[in-house]
């Protein structure tokens, strides 16, 4: 019989949400490159005595993302304990919901293995405060060899939402895909910068192997379920459940049955390790918190953050293929990041051709941005700048390769007049008295090459296109090349 070993996984996505303070105190959720131990009161360390007070920035982020989910947001919500002993959790339980989260229900649409599109349902949203951070390290203060733990609580009390998937995605690269539709949407939102490598991004993977009867269908097996985590890009979270399903299958085959288990990614070494068995599994003992009164979520403010929602990501991709006829590799890029989209949009606005702005933004915006660690909403070129440069290449009032130049210019402070007198580029390209000056000139100083012409040695036309060559040179690229081969025509008929 010819088995067939199928992959069931389900995500649960841990968003940090974009607040200036801690979900239930005022300390900064801002710790990069602070002092351990800095952002942190007697709220967030637990001290005895302490009330927390729920942050309604993060209430409204978490409503916000919910609707775009296409969730049910629940009025009236409460938070829950979950109770369990480890260092970095001060109160010995993380404020968390439990069975009644603030939203339900939704959907996220990716592209499935079979290119169709694929609805993959979500669970629930619910929030719950970060714990701290934990750091090994050596007597001598090396990050090795973790002869002594130390405790950061920078982290501890920041506002999360977890987002969970229902068991939908069947491959490695569904997942990948369903986690960079879910990082783009909260950045869209303004809900989270979603940096997976600063850990503002979590994702645990959950992922157990169905075995199938090639022939019939019929389900033979279900393994248990592992679940994975530690995976710090989206490239990791692909190779993390590949090598996975991998270990998943060959163990069944062999005869052995995947447990219920923790798994801890290590990303150097392409492999997952077990970090707890089920026999280990925590009871949290989950009740309501008794310091936190429910909250209240009113129509006026599911309707507030429902305004807010700005155009979804699908919806731009969808649009910018009708309205610019753009091909789907060009709006997959320009739609991955809302200021790069809105950037476009503004070049086409100043009066650029759809295709050639999409050209431009693509490789030189995303050049000068690469080299310089720029962020998309930080860039130096006001977009109606490089939309009237990119108009003059259009109108053929410009070469690229006077444009690029005008571009680096700009890219270095001009502003577009300048960059374009600079470049020796008037705006209105280059006159055709001026071009046939030119072309005399380069012909005259080309004695050699025009005797060959005249003896009737460029039957192919190559001398020709030598003179050409030398004309765009003279003019920096800013000549119409249809137009110096007329000039160049009638200037070489004068001579021969
Ligand atoms: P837990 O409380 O252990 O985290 P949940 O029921 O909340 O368990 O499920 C967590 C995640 O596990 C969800 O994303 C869900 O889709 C996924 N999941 C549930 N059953 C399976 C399964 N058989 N295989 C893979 N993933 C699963
Ligand atoms: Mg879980
Ligand atoms: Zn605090």
């Amino acid at each position: 019989m010819n088995a067939v070993y199928m992959p069931v996984i389900g995500l649960e996505v841990h968003v940090q949400l974009a607040t200036a303070s801690k979900i239930f105190c005022s300390c900064s959720t801002d710790s990069m490159g602070a002092e351990p131990n800095r952002n942190v009161c007697p709220v967030c360390l637990g001290l005895p005595g302490t009330l927390p007070v729920m942050n309604e920035h993060a209430l409204r982020l978490g409503i916000r993302a919910g609707l775009a989910l296409s969730c049910a947001i629940r009025d009236r919500t409460i938070f829950h304990r979950k109770n369990y002993f480890y260092p970095d959790l001060p109160k010995a339980y993380q404020i968390s919901q439990y069975d009644l989260p603030l939203a339900e229900g939704g959907e996220i649409v990716i592209t499935g293995d079979d290119g169709a599109p694929k609805r993959i349902r979500i669970t629930r949203l619910h929030l719950e405060e970060d714990a701290g951070k934990l750091v090994h390290s050596a007597a001598d203060g090396r990050l090795e060899g973790a002869e002594r733990s130390f405790v950061d609580y920078n982290r501890g009390g920041v506002p999360l939402a977890e987002i969970v998937s229902e068991p939908d995605m069947s491959s490695p690269r569904e997942a990948r895909e369903y986690v960079q539709t879910l990082r783009r949407l909260v950045r869209y939102l303004g809900v989270s910068d979603g940096d997976m490598e600063k850990g503002s991004l979590r994702v645990d993977a959950n992922i157990s192997l169905k075995k199938v009867d090639g022939a019939t269908g019929d389900l033979l097996f279900w393994g248990e379920r592992s679940e994975v985590k530690n995976m710090n890009s989206l490239r990791a979270v692909e190779r993390a459940l590949a090598y996975e399903i991998e270990r998943q299958r060959i163990l069944m085959e062999r005869g052995g049955t995947p447990e219920r288990e923790t798994r801890h990614w290590n990303d150097g070494a392409g492999v997952t390790t077990a970090m707890r068995s089920k026999e280990a599994a925590n009871d949290y003992r989950y009740f309501p918190d008794p310091d936190l009164p429910p909250m209240l979520v009113t129509e006026a403010m599911e309707e507030r953050e429902r305004r807010a929602l700005p155009e979804m990501p699908w919806k731009k991709a969808e649009r910018f293929t009708e309205q610019y006829g753009l091909p789907a590799a060009d709006v997959e890029v320009l739609v991955e990041s809302l200021p790069l989209a809105d950037y476009f949009e503004a070049c086409v606005a100043a009066g650029a051709s759809p295709l050639r702005a999409s050209n431009w933004v693509r490789v030189e915006v995303f050049r000068v941005m690469n080299e310089r660690k720029l962020p998309a909403d930080a860039f130096p070129v006001a977009a109606l700048s490089l939309g009237r440069l990119v108009a003059m290449v259009d109108e053929k009032k410009l070469s690229t390769t006077v444009a690029r130049e005008v571009f680096d210019a700009m890219a270095g402070g001009k502003s577009l007049d300048e960059a374009l007198k600079g470049a020796g580029a008037a705006q209105g390209g280059i006159a055709s008295e001026a071009l046939e000056g030119i072309i005399r000139a380069v012909v005259a100083q080309n004695p050699d090459v025009l005797d060959e012409i005249r003896s009737g040695k460029d039957g192919s036309g190559k001398k020709r296109k030598f003179l050409t060559g030398l004309v765009m040179k003279e003019t920096r690229g800013q000549a119409d090349g249809k137009q110096v081969q007329a000039i160049l025509d009638s200037v070489l008929g004068e001579l021969l």
